[in-house]
Parts: C-alpha cells; sequence; structure tokens
C-alpha cells in the first residue's frame, strides 16, 4: 500500500497519534499490530480481501459524473464516489471487512464494537454474520432511540446491541464501554473500531482498509477522463471516509484536500462537532489529536443534525494534515447540510446521509466559483435512508 511513511514506529503522525492506553491493554495492541504487519505480507490476505470487496461489498464503486448537479451550479464538474452503494450503504463495511479479517487469523471469535449512528455497528454486524463470529454493539442509549432501523438490522444480522446509560448516551460514553470490555477480555476479544481514531495502529489499518475508496477513484480518473481531479471533498467525523478517499493521492501535491465538519446550530455557539477548526490538542481515547473541551476542560457535549458526525474527537492524520496544510478544513452547519441533502435529491435522484451532504453543499458552492475546466470529486459516503425520520421533521414534511 502507498505512502506507509506514516504514522512512525510509534504511532504518530507528527505530533499526533500514539498510545495512551491502560498497560492491560498494551500486550492487545502490539497484538494486533504484528497480526496487521503480518497480513500485509501474506498475498493470501490481500486477495480474499480484494474478492469480498468484489463479490459482498460490490466493489469497486462508480465515480459518477453529477450532470445535473454540475449544470445547475455552473462551474467545475462535479463527480460522486458512490460509497452510498457500497453494501450496507456507507464506506463503514470497508474497514469492519478488513478487521473482520484480521480478528480471524488472530484466532479471536469474540467482536466488540461502538456505534454512535449505528452505522458502523450495522457494518460490524453484517460482516460477523458473514465471517462467523459473535457480535456485541455497545451504543448510547440516546442514540438507540434516535436510529431504530439500525438497531433493528443489527439485531436481525445475530448481533447483541448494549445500552449504555453514562454520560451524554451517545458515541464517546460507547467507545468508553466498548473499551472497558476489552480491558476485561482482551484474551478473546477483537475491538473493531470504526473510524481513524483511537489507539495506534488503529488510525493506520482503518485508514489503509478505507484507503481503497482514493485507489480505485484514481484509476477510474484516468481511464474516464485521463487526469486527476483538482479537488478531493469529504465531511470529517472520526474522519475515515475523508482520509480513505486523500490517502492514495497524499504526494500527488496538485489534487486539493478539503475536509467538511460540521458546524451544527453555528461555529459560536457551544453546538457544534467541528473539532479541528475549534478544538485544542488532548487525549480521547487513547490518541493525541485535536478534540472539543468545555471551560472546564470536560470533553464537550457535541451537536450535529448528522449523528455519524457528531464526536468531540477527529483522528490524528487529520490533525497532522491541519498543521501541515496538506488539507483544507472547513464547515457546513445543520441547515446547508439540509440544503445539500435536497439538492443532491432533486437534481440527481439520489438520497443521501446527511453526513455526506456537508460535503455535497459545500462542493456544490464551491463548484459555482470555479471554471468548467476544473474537476471535483465528492465521497458519497453514504445513503440517506437511515436519515429521512430526522429530515422529515427538519423540514416538516
Ligand atoms: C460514520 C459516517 C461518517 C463519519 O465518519 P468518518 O469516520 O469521518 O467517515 C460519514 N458518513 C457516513 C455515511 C457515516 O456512516
Amino acid at each position: 500500500m502507498e505512502n506507509r511513511a506514516m504514522p512512525d514506529k510509534k504511532g504518530y503522525f507528527g505530533e499526533y497519534g500514539g498510545k495512551f492506553v491502560p498497560e492491560t491493554l498494551m500486550p492487545a495492541l502490539d497484538e494486533l499490530e504484528k497480526a496487521y504487519t503480518e497480513a500485509l505480507d501474506d498475498a493470501a490476505f490481500h486477495e480474499e480481501f480484494k474478492i469480498l470487496c468484489r463479490d459482498y461489498i460490490g466493489r469497486p464503486t462508480p465515480l459518477y459524473c453529477a450532470r445535473q448537479l454540475t449544470a445547475k451550479m455552473g462551474g467545475a464538474t462535479i463527480l460522486l464516489k458512490r460509497e452510498d452503494l457500497a453494501h450496507t450503504g456507507a464506506h463503514k463495511i470497508n474497514n469492519a471487512l478488513g478487521q473482520g479479517l484480521l480478528a480471524k487469523r488472530m484466532g479471536k471469535k469474540r467482536i466488540i464494537a461502538e456505534t454512535g449512528a449505528g452505522q458502523h455497528g450495522v457494518a460490524v454486524a453484517t460482516v460477523c454474520a458473514m465471517l462467523g463470529l459473535e457480535c456485541i454493539v455497545y451504543m448510547g442509549s440516546k442514540d438507540i432511540k434516535r436510529q431504530a432501523s439500525n438497531v433493528n438490522r443489527m439485531k436481525l444480522t445475530g448481533a447483541e446491541v448494549r445500552p449504555v446509560n453514562s454520560g451524554s448516551r451517545t458515541l464517546k460514553d460507547a467507545i468508553n464501554e466498548a473499551i472497558r470490555d476489552w480491558v476485561s477480555n482482551v484474551e478473546t476479544t477483537h475491538y473493531l473500531l470504526g473510524s481513524v481514531v483511537g489507539p495506534h495502529a488503529y488510525p493506520m489499518i482503518v485508514r489503509d482498509f478505507q484507503a481503497i475508496i482514493g485507489r480505485e477513484a484514481i484509476e477510474q480518473m484516468l481511464r474516464q477522463y485521463l487526469r486527476l481531479p483538482d479537488y478531493l471533498v469529504a465531511c470529517v467525523g472520526g474522519g475515515s471516509n475523508s482520509i480513505g478517499l486523500f490517502h492514495a493521492f497524499y504526494d500527488e501535491k496538485e489534487v486539493k484536500f478539503i475536509g467538511v465538519e460540521a458546524a451544527g446550530q453555528g461555529l459560536d455557539t457551544d453546538k457544534h462537532s467541528a473539532t479541528l477548526a475549534k478544538g485544542k490538542t488532548g487525549v480521547l481515547h487513547g490518541t493525541k489529536s485535536y478534540l472539543l473541551e468545555d471551560k472546564n476542560g470536560q470533553i464537550s457535549e457535541t451537536h450535529s443534525i448528522a449523528p455519524g458526525l457528531d464526536y468531540p474527537g477527529v483522528g490524528p492524520e487529520h490533525s497532522f494534515y491541519k498543521d501541515s496544510g496538506r488539507a483544507t478544513y472547513v464547515s457546513v452547519n445543520d441547515a446547508q447540510a439540509l440544503e445539500g441533502f435536497k439538492l443532491l435529491c432533486e437534481t440527481e435522484g439520489i438520497i443521501p446521509a446527511l453526513e455526506s451532504s456537508h460535503a455535497v453543499y459545500y462542493a456544490a458552492h464551491m463548484a459555482a466559483d470555479l471554471s468548467p475546466d476544473k474537476i471535483i470529486i465528492v465521497n458519497l459516503s453514504g445513503r440517506g435512508d437511515k436519515d429521512l425520520d430526522i429530515v422529515n421533521r427538519a423540514l416538516k414534511i
């Protein structure tokens, strides 16, 4: 795989990353890293991942030219990388499959995972059913209420969903609970983390499994357009779909990266999830990165209309990209994301996830100011079926 220069041996991207975990987890993290390093050198592992990406997930996902949207905005050409068409409806399954295969390799038959909106939980439950692994998903009780259809999907595919009633009863509390479970069951259990966050080697492993998005995009660009794009635009929650698109383009310095965070009800309120725009450096869930905290140094309660962006941390590689200037980070608020959602529904007949709608909104408005010879790829990280209740309530349909 490309650009293996980062992270360094200790898991740092510049000053970000590392392993800030209780001593009892160190052996498990070492075991995971060793298993992953060995898998990277094993052609059979790559082959199995490749075949299941094709036959189970449905890869490669198309690179679709959004002609109506492009015409409406009247500027640069907008292409959509269709992760919404991946099995279970989002990019999350790429990583769930990769780590599921890794768990099998390590002989671990019990899988635990955290989930916020439920997309990662659904992807993990799905892969566990297919690989014959036991699956337990920790989910905040508030999220269980907001995302009932995903809870149903997890149960149908044989997962046990364990409600978490501590803290704000959302994603960060579910991660705390999953880490607690892992500490007590490390021998038998693999913790299948869902984004490019957490202690080393997770940010690297998740990135590498998601990097298939960018590798496909390069191939598709060269075949369909005989050139690379000018801009890549993707939403940033923990940061996995964006890193997945960006990573293979890292050395192509003329291709600009734009990450779109959730401005929620506004960056000047405390109801947003724009970690890179408004956060400070600190340690959360085992990694050093930007994070959002309140006046008393407590981790903030975040907000976004898109449940998958509602997280007070961000992957360490993004923090590094921000400081080094390799990527630019912008933010889009709830109302704008809803506009992006409607825009794509009406121009292209594609119902995007609310997370992806943030990227759609930004890219569409950026396109309007660019000349028609420019090309923008938007990562359409997921489909919006899961969000219809939220959208209907917000738009009072
Ligand atoms: C989970 C999710 C996200 C946010 O997570 P990242 O790790 O930042 O990609 C974005 N879009 C969809 C559809 C998701 O399910």
